[in-house]
């Protein structure tokens, strides 16, 4: 799924590149000053919605913690609900956990245990899709909770670490404004 060419020149303009950041040989894509004009972040709210509008969607989830700034705004645009998925320990309620494998070792990220309903469907945004693993994870705590994906959601892609690959199989559509070659 793409989207127009406007607004994907718009964020092309905006996100700025700072390489070698954090680590020597990242190409960091840094989407603050996206969050600058008010305009271009209801464009990305309402570009990220529009596939989704009469879908019947209960709760956009957002990934902590870049998936916490145009979350929100996508669920007002569906007037949906907005469900924050945390790394563990930071939520204060009971939770449910999965955990996932990383380059290096492994993370755990949890939702509160009342956030998702067996049926509900969801959408699942984050900043920005690189490999996809903590989309995929966030993916398997929604569907251990009886929740139905319905779409994966992302400013950015960076289509050399094939993300897109991993979400695909789920079964739904994956969405990004912007893609980066790395
Ligand atoms: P992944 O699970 O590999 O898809 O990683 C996605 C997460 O890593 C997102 O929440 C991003 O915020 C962060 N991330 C990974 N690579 C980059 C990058 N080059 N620039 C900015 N954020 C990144």
């Amino acid at each position: 799924m793409h989207t127009t060419a406007t607004l994907t020149e718009q964020l092309a303009r905006t996100i700025r590149i700072i390489p070698d950041f954090p680590k020597p040989g990242i190409s960091f894509k840094d989407i603050t000053p996206v969050f600058f004009d008010p305009h271009l972040v209801r464009a990305c709210a309402a570009a990220l919605a529009a596939p989704f509008r009469s879908r019947g969607i209960h709760k956009v989830i957002g990934i902590e913690s870049r998936g916490f700034l145009l979350g929100p705004l996508v669920a007002q645009e569906l007037s949906c609900g907005f469900v924050l998925i945390r790394k563990k320990g930071k939520l204060p309620g009971q939770t449910h956990e999965v955990s996932y494998d990383l380059e290096y070792g492994s993370a755990t990220i949890e939702a509160h245990h009342d956030a998702l309903q067996p049926g509900d469907r969801v959408l699942i945004h984050d900043d920005l899709l690189a490999t996809g693993g903590t989309a995929q994870a966030a993916a398997r705590l929604c569907t251990q909770n009886g929740a139905v994906v319905s779409g994966f959601l992302f400013l950015v892609e960076l289509e050399s670490l094939a993300g897109r690959q991993r979400l695909e199989p789920i079964g739904c559509p994956v969405l990004s404004l912007i893609s980066y070659r790395d």
